[in-house]
């Protein structure tokens, strides 16, 4: 999937660090902060660097577990809680038309990070399948990865660190 305008695209490729590190465990020990939302006391939520949509976030656990029935009834539940807040800053600052919000397990089902659990908010708009994603393999993002998480921080009432 190509992207039309992706400015921070070069920086993760300058940044991506060492082959097999798992950027979500990266992010979750505070190493990346420029994508992160919200930290609750065992999952956090963080901006998909090649979002779908803008506001498209991922929610997960901070330990690296790879399956999903590893994870305990607590994580869960903070991470479905964090799916309800992120659903209403995103409706607050976006108004989208709806939501997809699951996991995608194995590579079959498009995982890209299939070793450590998450889950996607997918913000969709009627139309957003459009015929560039069609037929071009192309989108077309209309914002800044560090605007949209300044307006979720925002409307998810996180304090600017
Ligand atoms: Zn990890």
């Amino acid at each position: 999937m190509r992207q039309l305008f992706a400015p921070w695209r070069f920086a993760y490729v300058t940044h991506a660090g060492a082959p097999g590190e798992c950027v979500l465990c990266t992010a979750a020990s505070g190493g990346e902060d420029t994508l992160t939302l919200a930290r609750g006391e065992r999952t956090f939520a963080l901006l998909n660097r090649f979002p779908y949509t803008s506001g498209h976030t991922m929610i997960a656990p901070f330990a690296h577990v790879a399956d999903l029935s590893q994870l305990d009834a607590a994580t869960l539940a903070e991470m479905m809680g964090l799916v309800q807040r992120v659903v209403r800053a995103v409706q607050q600052v976006y108004q989208p038309h709806g939501f997809n919000i699951g996991f995608n397990l194995g590579e079959a089902a498009g995982a890209g990070i299939a070793d450590h659990r998450h889950l996607h908010v997918v913000p969709r708009w009627r139309g957003d399948t459009n015929f560039m994603a069609v037929t071009a393999d192309v989108r077309v993002l209309p914002e800044d990865l560090s605007e949209t998480r300044a307006k979720l921080r925002r409307a998810l009432e996180v304090a600017d660190a």
